[in-house]
């Protein structure tokens, strides 16, 4: 019998791919959580996976009530549920003022990080009941989240920074745009909003590994400059950007690749290692080796991720 996967994100680029090199094992089962099916339905087909083996469930992870409605979805479909790829994201690196989802939140944190931590609230009690010996949530990383990487020290607009919190603390709504309460810069959203992602999965590691045997984790994937997560980049950089990888940093790496490295790390033992931030590096070489990557200061901050995680509860409506 096959083992189930939800992954959220997967009508493109490392979703898609992630979805596309999990159906090739014969194994696994999808289930593609995504906003627009019909762009769902045709990336499948295009990347060639058989109809039989997914189901597409809509979800818009920055409307919550859809988070919820999502998972009673999966519910009724009977499935148990073998392991979570948390992969959706949204980058809006130009936006002059905010965007905002249903409850007034900045769209970027509201979708990358508030709207996964609710998925994993919520679908924690079906992982537990999976017949897998080693359920997992696999959370995406990023490079430039990660301070202690050159990659995450780059300036431009601002490293992340989730200060004290105070933007979360004062309920996050406008004016207030960063989760640390300070001006709106999109870039550093973004970044901020994957380091919420990187201590979500220690958070949930630490609540929960001992007590359910679930594996959490994160990964880099690498650098994969030509998904289209630079769509709503200036074209200029959009040119630019995989060339630079390539050629320069060695850092680039194909959507192909970057989903197979994610399947692995849903599906191989030697990535049952819990509470890990798995890397293959910033200059990318052929049969390159995965290393658990050290994290900043910040992003293993045990009171920060504890902090996160009760303010997250609040803005989500948990607690
Ligand atoms: P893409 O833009 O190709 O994919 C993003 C996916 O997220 C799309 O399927 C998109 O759906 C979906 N999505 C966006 N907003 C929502 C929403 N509100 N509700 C549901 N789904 C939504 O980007 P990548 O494949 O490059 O990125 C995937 C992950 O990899 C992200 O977490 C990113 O941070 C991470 N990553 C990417 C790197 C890179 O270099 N590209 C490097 C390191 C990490 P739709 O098709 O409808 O727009």
């Amino acid at each position: 019998q096959r083992s189930t996967v939800i992954i959220t994100g997967a009508s493109s680029g490392v979703g898609l791919y992630t979805a596309k090199a999990l159906a090739d094992t014969d194994q696994w089962d999808l289930v593609m959580a995504c906003r627009n099916i019909e762009k769902t339905e045709n990336a499948a087909q295009e990347v060639g996976i058989p109809k039989d083996r997914y189901t597409i469930i809509p979800i818009d992870l920055a409307n919550f009530d859809s988070v919820r409605e999502f998972v009673n979805s999966f519910r009724q479909t009977g499935k148990s549920l073998d392991a979570l790829v948390c992969n959706a994201a949204v980058y809006m690196p130009i936006l002059k003022e905010p965007k905002r989802n249903p409850d007034g939140y900045e769209l970027t944190v509201a979708t990358n990080h508030l709207g996964h931590f609710l998925l994993c609230n919520l679908l924690l009690e079906d992982l537990k009941q999976s017949s897998s010996p080693n359920p997992r949530v696999v959370i995406l990383g990023t490079v430039t989240a990660n301070r202690k990487e050159l990659g995450g020290k780059i300036p431009i607009p601002a490293p992340p920074d989730l200060g004290d919190l105070k933007g979360f603390e004062e309920g996050f709504k406008p004016p207030i745009s960063m989760i640390n309460g300070k001006k709106f810069k999109p870039g550093k959203a973004y970044k901020d909003s994957k380091l919420c992602n990187v201590l979500t999965m220690r958070e949930l590691h630490r609540r929960y590994h001992d007590q359910t045997g679930i594996t959490f984790n994160s990964l880099y994937p690498g650098c994969v400059a030509e998904s289209p997560l630079f769509r709503n980049h200036y074209s200029l950089f959009q040119k630019i950007f995989p060339w630079f990888q390539k050629k320069i940093t060695g850092g680039y790496i194909s959507e192909e690749e970057a989903g197979k490295r994610v399947a692995a790390v849903v599906k191989d033992p030697e990535y049952n290692q819990s509470g890990a931030y798995w890397s293959w590096g910033n200059r990318q070489k052929k049969d390159r080796k995965s290393f658990v990557q050290e994290m900043s200061p910040e992003a293993s901050d045990e009171a920060k991720a504890e902090r996160l995680w009760e303010l997250s509860e609040k803005l989500v409506g948990l607690k």
